[in-house]
């Protein structure tokens, strides 16, 4: 059996799966802020799946971050009550046995390509486009992680092929640099488009239904997201050229992403035709904990 643990920044969830079947209801917490708690609840977790099924598990974890191959620490977590602990020597501690730690975006990506969209694909990049964008790599349904274990953040290149406008418009991003892809393709930076072409502060779920409505301000917004995304996985392919990009996160739900997405790509990308698939994911917000379980083999 394969646990997995979705370790989020408001909520913690975990599953159970055997020969890829869930064999225990999905659970749902919300994260304590706190590191010894979250230790607990983690461990609670477990115990409460291995008990509902009488058997025991291999325990995979994913968190908003990335646990450092050289000290053992985390680093890069929007958690920031997580950031230099070491939470897989805690853990593996706490519940005796050995653990698995990833990045969140990898564990999407992971699941994604093993039975989501992504399936039957070589070449998988995952995107999540939430109220951060973050992005991972998985080759031959294993992640590629890289030395430094980046591989993916996409999210803290600069917007490609800046207009004036949107070199004008460019913000400071939490990372320290300006005119971050994160700061136009997050949800917040499609809300302060909307506000910054005229229109009124809305929620991005708002937007959409105003532009069902015909307004053409969320229209206009929609559209500049659309080109933005698709100038931002246009460089994408050119470097890495994957076979699917999968969208995740609340952000993928925008009307017809995917294909939209997909006839704007041939403008930037060095190719005269654009054989990569831009599909929409497949497991939905299950796709994090489902990575996280199959972070170990299944049996
Ligand atoms: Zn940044």
């Amino acid at each position: 059996m394969q646990i997995g643990i979705d370790l989020g920044g408001t909520k913690t969830e975990a599953i159970a799966l055997a020969s890829a079947t869930v064999v225990a209801s999905r659970r749902r917490i919300p994260t304590p802020p706190d590191y010894a708690i979250t230790l607990d609840a983690i461990a609670g977790l477990v115990a409460a799946l291995e008990s509902e099924t009488g058997r025991t598990g291999t325990v995979g974890i994913g968190i908003p971050g990335v646990v450092t191959h050289a000290t053992g620490l985390v680093k890069n977590a929007n958690s920031t009550w997580l950031i230099g602990r070491p939470l897989q020597a805690d853990l593996e501690a706490r519940l005796d046995r050995p653990i698995r730690v990833a990045n969140d975006a990898n564990c999407f990506t992971l699941s994604e390509a093993i039975d989501g969209a992504g399936q039957g694909f070589e070449t998988v990049f995952g995107v999540i486009l939430g109220t951060g964008v973050g992005g991972g790599i998985a080759i031959r349904q294993r992640i590629h992680e890289g030395p430094n274990q980046i591989a993916g953040e996409w999210g803290h290149n600069p917007l490609p092929w800046m207009t004036d406008e949107e070199r004008g418009a460019a913000l400071p991003c939490y990372c320290g640099k300006t005119g971050c892809i994160e700061t136009f393709l997050s949800g917040p930076g499609l809300e302060l488009d909307h506000v910054r072409l005229g229109g009124t502060r809305r929620s991005s779920p708002d937007i959409v239904v105003a532009a069902a409505g015909g307004d053409p301000f969320a229209l206009q917004t929609l559209r500049r997201y659309e080109d933005r995304l698709a100038r931002g996985l246009a460089a994408v392919i050119n470097l890495l050229d994957p076979d699917a990009i999968v969208l995740g996160g609340g952000m993928s739900n925008l009307p017809n992403l995917p294909g939209a997405v997909s006839a704007l790509l041939s403008r930037c990308v060095f190719s005269d035709t654009v054989l990569t698939r831009v599909l929409l994911n497949a497991h939905g917000d299950s796709s994090g904990v489902r990575g996280a379980a199959w972070l170990w083999p299944s049996e």
